[in-house]
């Protein structure tokens, strides 16, 4: 900037005829005063929120389930803290349990922070700081979470490094607390875990928005291609190279390089887990073999000649598993060195032989990944053509000879499946149960370990499914990222009135017995009642790989659309923030409810407003328990399944006293359970699937949405259970909220139960007073 001034004035200052020669750059504050003005906990601290945690456990408070008593987390232990006992510290069962959680969380929290920080830096490295943050026309609201929790509007990537060094700085404050002798409050290590959740959150939003821009993924799009999904996707006449874990970088360049040098239709690139979402929304040609479920499985089967692993959910033992298969690894994270030769340094061509001669290696030059892989899968291939990985179909039967029905498969086996069944059925050559094992085992491998005749278990079941299991081809709309701001005008007033009866968000891995199919009955379930259901993760997966008797995907069935009956992947683990976004968008869109810095009012809007439902089915890491309890913070409920209860900590109510303030009328009045819990265990699917619209409710619900609501919550509890919901009356509100098709049956159970209607319906529920 250059020029005369002739006069000026501030409060400090008055000047008058000088010159400006240089840059002035306008102070970060009055530029971002632009948008909306502060709001009340901008960059909250760790104890900023703990007024709202508090409320929020107040009214469900943290119900534990121990899996062991002991413990050895310092020196002065290990300590018993059975029966009431302390350990030498002070800590007690309760505490640890809240503490054990909190670290699960800050470990969820740390692994997002430090996934958008590698993609953040990178983009930063090839794009530069002032690359533009632009979601397209149809989306204004480009980061909700952002805005809500730090205040700041990013508008470009350099932007988004501030807000990963709040998140940084927080999760350092947070892990402190569980150091010994630290924190000795369990709900003070509740409201630290909720913080840990959220800083997830915004992680997460950082990560896939730097990606979106940064890589040209789709942008909200409703009709995002639908892409290959499952096994029999994958050309194995070709070479095959398989991407395992969540940073797309790596397959990005692979995929690159394929185009560059025209190889695309030679070369098969196919993913297990989220890398796999990334790699497809990048590129449409790529290919998802299938959840992080199905890992142990493929690698086994030998398809791959190269695999290329980067970070998170993959198998510890990768290596060896791989190298059994006569493939190569390339690892490319610092996260997963694997004790691997850092060969970076070297030029593509070096690299090649020396993983020739030494079959894995670390490259932490991502861009050198695309053409080594690609050169090597040529090799590799050829060098494999005969190479046979798993036992055919005569040595499956020689095997389970050898087994001695001992049993300790059985008993070692997480969901307690029936291995010794299936291999006393497969000695007389019939693989029924072997059929049955391989569609609901996720590859643990447990079993093997335990089985004392080390037979392939594994392997076994992998030669049988593949044998009998023809048709594993199946598609997947490709993760769309946000949810367009039109969308939520759309919806908005729907689903805060209860018309659309719910958002049903299925997260997470789906591995737990049947999970893939359940997952998907799930979804099918409530797409056909009119729910928006969304997904993200290996549960996109999953839902993708059931087919109706027309052979047909869901996500063929039904548009992508965030509206009634719509079936929307947002994409990736990262993506998952689209869900909460979408849902502080409502509160933001709709109901003009500001966004910049004022955490508790949009997060009492969606408590108390949104009918949004989280379901995490499958067992999970750490990064699981952040998710969810970072959603709880928002005030979303969330339904996990069987596994979960290991994560040691549920927020329950006792479905009594709910009380709100009525802001129209400044009355604090008792209300009906809604939502009744904040995260919930589920033994089965069909009573994951009853609990899902109660969950829905909101006390906002307008009569005829609640009547919606309770339509579907008797429907469903009546075709699953065979009988009314046993805790129906606490939902009715006034006769207003019964659904008149089922009128008379509600009534006539209702006068059984004693129930009266409410006097008092709040007009505007909060539970900020
Ligand atoms: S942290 Fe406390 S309870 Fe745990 S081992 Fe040390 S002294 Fe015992
Ligand atoms: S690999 Fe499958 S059968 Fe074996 S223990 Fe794991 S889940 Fe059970
Ligand atoms: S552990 Fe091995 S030997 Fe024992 S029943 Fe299972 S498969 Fe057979």
């Amino acid at each position: 900037m250059e020029g005369d001034i002739k006069s000026m004035s501030s409060p400090l200052l008055k000047l008058k005829n000088f010159k400006i020669k240089g840059t002035i750059k306008f102070g970060e504050e009055v530029e971002e005063e632009d948008w909306e003005p502060m709001g009340p906990t901008p960059m909250p601290k760790v104890p900023t929120l703990r007024k709202w945690d508090f409320r929020l456990l107040k009214r469900y408070p943290p119900f534990y389930m121990p899996i062991c008593d002991m413990c050895c987390l310092c020196t002065f232990g290990k300590c018993d803290l059975s029966r009431g006992k302390k350990g030498a510290c002070g800590l007690d069962i309760k505490k640890q349990q809240a503490r054990i959680v909190l670290i699960a969380c800050c470990i969820g929290a740390a692994c997002h922070t430090a996934h958008s920080r590698h993609l953040v830096h990178y983009l930063i490295e090839k794009l530069g700081k002032d690359y533009p943050i632009n979601l397209g026309n149809n989306i204004d609201v480009e980061a909700p979470i952002t805005r809500t929790v730090t205040g700041i509007k990013p508008k470009t990537l350099g932007d988004l490094e501030k807000v990963l060094d709040y998140c940084e700085e927080q999760i350092t404050h947070l892990l402190s607390a569980t150091h010994t002798g630290q924190e000795g409050d369990y709900l003070d290590f509740e409201s630290k875990a909720m913080h840990a959740g959220m800083i997830d959150d915004l992680a997460r939003e950082v990560g896939d928005i730097a990606q979106i821009v940064g890589l040209n993924m789709p942008k909200g799009d409703e009709d995002a291609p639908l892409v290959d999904l499952g096994l029999g996707t994958i050309d194995k006449n070709k070479p095959v190279i398989l991407c395992i874990g969540h940073n797309v970088v790596p397959g990005r360049y692979i995929i690159d390089y394929l185009e560059e040098n025209g190889l695309d239709d030679e070369i098969e690139v196919c993913g297990i887990c989220c890398t796999a979402l990334d790699i497809t929304r990048y590129n449409e040609g790529a290919k998802i073999v299938g959840p992080l479920s199905r890992q142990l499985m493929f690698v086994r089967s030998g398809v791959a000649d190269v695999v290329v692993v980067d970070e998170q959910c993959i198998r510890t033992d990768i290596l060896e598993e791989t190298l059994k298969t006569g493939a190569v690894l390339i690892a490319t994270n610092e996260k997963m060195c694997l004790g691997l030769e850092d060969i970076s340094h070297l030029s593509e061509d070096e690299m090649i032989n020396y993983i020739l001669r030494n079959r894995a290696a670390l490259i932490l030059d991502e861009e050198k990944v695309g053409k080594v892989a690609v050169e090597l899968a040529k090799i590799i291939s050829k060098e494999r053509k005969d190479k046979k990985c798993l036992p055919d179909l005569n040595e499956v039967v020689e095997l389970a000879k050898k087994c001695t029905e001992c049993g300790w498969c059985n008993r070692v086996c997480p969901n307690s499946f029936e291995v010794k069944e299936a291999m006393i059925e497969a000695k007389q050559g019939k693989f029924d149960k072997f059929v049955e094992l391989y569609k609901k085992c996720y590859s643990c491998g447990r079993c093997e370990c335990e089985c004392e005749r080390n037979l392939p278990i594994v392997s076994m079941t992998t030669k049988v499914g593949e044998y009998f299991i023809k048709d594993m081809k199946f598609k997947i709309r490709a993760g769309r990222g946000p949810i367009q701001d039109v969308e939520i005008r759309r919806v908005g007033a729907p689903i805060v009135f209860g018309d659309i009866p719910g958002v049903v968000a299925l997260v997470g891995c789906s591995n737990h017995p049947n999970g893939e199919e359940e997952v998907a009955k799930i979804a099918k379930e409530f797409l056909e009642r009119k729910y928006i259901v969304v997904a993200s993760g290996c549960a996109a997966m999953s839902i993708g790989m059931w087919k109706d008797e027309d052979g047909k995907t869901l996500y063929e069935k039904y548009g992508g659309s965030f509206e009634a009956g719509g079936l929307v992947n947002v994409g990736s683990c990262l993506s998952n923030c689209h869900i909460t976004g979408a849902a502080i968008k409502i509160a933001n869109i709709f109901a003009k409810v500001p966004l910049r810095g004022n955490f508790e009012q949009v997060a009492d809007y969606i408590l108390n407003r949104v009918g949004a439902v989280g379901i995490a089915w499958g067992a999970m890491s750490q990064k699981a328990a952040a998710i969810a309890t970072g959603v709880n913070r928002w005030g979303i409920p969330v339904i996990v399944g069987p596994h979960a209860a290991k994560y040691r900590r549920m927020y329950l109510s006792d479905g009594k006293d709910f009380e709100v303030l009525d802001k129209r009328t400044g009355e604090i009045m008792k209300i009906e359970p809604a939502p009744e819990h904040l995260i919930v265990t589920a033994e089965t699917v069909e009573e994951c699937i009853c609990m899902i619209p109660k969950l829905c409710m909101r006390p906002n619900d307008s009569p005829k949405g609640r009547a919606m609501k309770i339509y579907h919550y008797v429907s469903v509890y009546e075709k699953y259970f065979g009988m009314m919901p046993p805790d129906l009356e606490k939902f009715v509100r006034t006769e207003q909220d019964i659904p008149f098709m089922i009128k008379d049956k509600v009534m006539d159970y209702l006068k059984e139960k004693g129930w009266k209607p409410r006097e008092k319906i709040p007009k505007e529920p909060t539970i900020i007073y």
